[in-house]
Parts: structure tokens; sequence; C-alpha cells
């Protein structure tokens, strides 16, 4: 196994001062399958204070839990104390690799190697990659979730990103476990959910989310989907599992898939059958745009993830029939130029996880008149306005509301008309307005 020299380097420092250490960890998986390690973990039974001392350029990251960033050849090496030898203070003990290695969550991670690249598997992680299993050291997971419930969610990521499964065990252990989730930070749920999200196999995790009960506590609105008869012959899946082809459907950018997850969160709520028996979901976008803002909020997903998906939620059912290029650009304008691949995406996904016939004209027609927009560059937003607000203050409007009208108004009559985004003929209306 080929560790880099800089890496190489801090297991040969600690070990010039007389401690142990090895490249432990998610890094030793990867390069056993062939993968480019994202970092490199170096476990030793030096304390932190040692570490600290031993290097030049430290941060300390997680010093509650053991871990120095070593800064080192223009990269970082996370350097941990053993686990377990914290509490003891004991970091000479010769079980300290061992006892680092049990406290891991999966035997696949729980592997150390050598400078020389020898490799210690005592919890047989290397089988378990050949079988592609995800079982903990010694199949005790149970114990492993209560001392972090985030595990469980881990267990299911490495299934959507690796194609692995869950060991029978661990499997059982997560349903019997479920209901610890809440005790984790929602922000390390939330790095969960998103890496489930952009994996190879989203809908796989999202299954399993649902089937161990996690979702229940991830994400309870969800849980109405599943199993709901649409009762509606444009439909021939029920709502989950047309939210799953969905997923499976949008390319691998997290507002994307957030957004096909979310899409049509706000059907159960709003479900209503006519006479004939036929289902119905009037105005399921707009509820559904808000309850993933409240879902994405709870969550903690920041400001700019929360807009853009909502945004995607709530412009998911605008299909223009005759595509005039002004309601194109009013579209353009709501969603936002930058949430407009991702949009398509999503309502090509959509009639895909739909009952065939499969009918992409609308939307073929749509992207060429996006393209053409895209073309000529008209005018799209307030920002693109040939006038500001101050030109609206000296011609004696009033900042707020009225203001707000104005330019709406003249937004309209410059997607409407391009010709008409100049100074002289955006204010005489403004004036106009003033007059009324
Ligand atoms: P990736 O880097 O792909 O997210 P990883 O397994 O490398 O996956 P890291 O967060 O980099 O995850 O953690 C490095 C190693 O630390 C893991 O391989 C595992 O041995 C250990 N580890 C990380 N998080 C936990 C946890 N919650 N419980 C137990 N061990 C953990
Ligand atoms: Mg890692």
């Amino acid at each position: 196994m080929q560790i880099p020299s800089y890496v190489v380097q801090v297991i040969q420092t600690l070990k010039q001062n007389g401690k142990q250490a090895f490249v432990v960890g998610g890094c030793v998986r990867d390069m056993l399958m062939g993968r480019m390690p994202a970092d490199y973990d170096v476990a030793t039974s030096a304390t932190t204070q040692e570490i600290i001392s031993f290097f030049p350029k430290t941060v300390p990251v997680g010093e509650r839990h053991g871990t120095i960033a070593v800064l080192i050849g223009g990269s970082a090496v996370e350097v941990s104390t053993f686990k377990g030898c914290m509490l003891e203070q004991s970091g000479e003990s010769p079980a300290g690799l061992e006892q680092d290695l049990a406290l891991r969550d999966f035997t696949m991670n729980a592997m150390a190697v050598d400078e020389n690249g020898s490799l210690y598997d005592p919890f047989g992680g290397r089988e378990d990659l050949k079988r592609q299993m995800i079982r903990s050291p010694r199949n005790e997971p149970e114990q492993r979730f209560v001392e972090d419930p985030l595990r469980m969610m881990r267990a299911i990521r490495f299934c959507s990103a690796l194609g692995f499964s869950l060991h029978p065990t661990t499997y059982e252990a997560i349903i019997k476990q479920a209901s610890l989730l809440p005790k984790v930070a929602l922000e390390r749920v939330r790095e969960e959910l998103n890496r489930i999200l952009i994996s190879d196999r989203p809908s796989l995790g999202i299954r399993l989310l649902l089937e161990t009960g996690l979702l229940q506590h991830v994400m309870p609105e969800a849980m109405p989907m599943a199993g709901f008869d649409q009762r509606n012959k444009r439909h021939d899946k029920d709502l989950f599992e047309h939210t799953m082809a969905v997923l499976e459907a949008v390319p691998p950018r997290l507002n994307v898939r957030l957004a096909a997850l979310l899409h049509d969160i706000g059907k159960p709520s709003t479900f209503s059958i006519d006479e004939n028996g036929v289902g119905h979901f009037y105005s399921h976008h707009k509820e559904g745009c808000r309850m993933a803002e409240d879902i994405m909020r709870r969550l903690k997903y920041d400001n700019k993830t929360r807009a853009d998906v909502s945004a995607l939620v709530a412009e998911h059912m605008s299909r223009l029939p005759k595509v005039r290029n002004t309601s194109l650009k009013r579209l353009v304008n709501r969603v936002g130029e930058h949430n407009v691949d991702d949009l398509f995406d999503l309502q090509r996904a959509d009639i895909l996880g739909s009952a065939p016939p499969f009918n992409f004209s609308e939307l073929d027609a749509m992207r060429d008149g996006l393209d053409r927009i895209r073309l000529e560059k008209p005018p799209l937003t307030q920002k693109d306005l040939a006038i500001n607000g101050h030109d609206l203050i000296e011609i004696g409007l009033q900042q707020g509301p009225q203001m707000g009208r104005v330019f709406n108004l003249l937004l309209d009559v410059v997607l409407e008309d391009p010709d008409k985004n100049n100074r002289t003929v955006l204010l005489s209306i403004a004036k106009k307005y003033l007059v009324k």
C-alpha cells in the first residue's frame, strides 16, 4: 500500500520520539479498495500535548477526542491519541492500537497500516470488505450505536456510497436502536443525509432509512409518502416509489437530489378524491415548498440551499404548454437563473418516474427557449433594469412596498419587451404610476 511521503514523515517523527504510530480508519479502507483516500488519519500512543510539541505547525481540531491536525507539506494529517487511551492516560499500553481499532464503527474502518505498508486487521476488516459487508468489530453493533447513534446513518451511507450490505446483526441493531438518533446533533445527521443523497445509490439509502425506522427521526414528514396510493392514472407507483424513481433519475448534485426527495412532500396533506374516484393534489407544490423550507430549517441547512431547493419544489410543476418568451423569462426570474438546469433535470426525472408514455415535448420546447434566452441575455431581474432605487426616489417615490410594486411593474414591462429597458422609458412609466 502506497502511503504519501508526508504521512510517512508524520509517522516517523512520532516514532523518533518513542511513540507508536499507524495510518488508520477510512483511508486504509479506501487504499484496499483501490480508491484515492480523501484524507489520512494517524493513530498514536502520544498524548495531544506531545503531538503538539513534536510538530512545528498544528491545529487542535478535536482536542476533546484527542485529535490534532498536523500541517505538513501543504497538507493536513489528523493525528489522534489511541481511542480509549484518553481516559486512562496510559498512552503506552501495548494494547493501544487494538483497543483503538475495537472502538471504531465498522470492521472495514478498523484496520491500520504501519509506515512500511504492513496491514493490522484484528477484526476481519479485509474479509468484510471482500464480502462487501458492514459489520462492527466483534460483531457488537448495539454497543457501538448506543455510544454514537450517528453510526447507524454512517452504516447506511456506506451502503449507498459503496454498494455494500448491512450484516444482519448490523441491520437488526439499527432497528433496535433507531430511536436514539435524536440524541445526535442535527448538523451531523444532515451531513450523512447529504452524503446518502449524492451517492451512486441514493434510493437504496433512503429505503434503508425507512425500513430500519431511522427516517421517522430524520424526516418524519416523509413517512406518509410510504405506500401512499395516488389514485391517478398518470402514476403507476405509490408516492414513495415515485419519489425514489425521481431521486435516482436526477444527477448527483445536492440541490436537485434534495429537491427530488422533497418535490412531492406536500402531496399527502393536499390529497382529495373527485366524484370519479380520481386523486388530486391541488397546490401541493406550494404546500411542499413550505414543508421543504421547514424541514431544511430544522436540519440546519444554510440559507442559500434552503432558498434554492424550496424554489425548485415550488416550481417543479411549472410547465409552459406554449412557450411564450415572456412566461419563460418570468419562470427563470422566479426560480433563479442558477437553478434552471436543476429545475429541468427535476422535471425530466418527474416525468420518467410517472406512468408511460413519457412526453418531453413541453420540456424540450422550454429548454430551447432557455437556450435562446441564454444567447440573447435579455434583462431578467430587477438588477438588470436600466434604473435603480435612487432614480425612483429622485422622481418622488418612497422606499418600501410602493417602490417594490413599481419595480415589479417595470420588470414586467421589460420582460415583455427588452427594448423598453432604457432610462427614459422606465422613468416615464414610473411617473405615470405616481400620478395614479
Ligand atoms: P469518509 O472519509 O469517506 O467520510 P471515513 O470512514 O474515512 O469516511 P471519517 O469521518 O474520515 O470517515 O473518519 C475516519 C475514521 O474514523 C473512520 O474510518 C472510522 O474508523 C473512524 N470514525 C469516524 N467517525 C466515527 C464514528 N462516528 N464512530 C466510530 N468511528 C468513527
Ligand atoms: Mg475519511
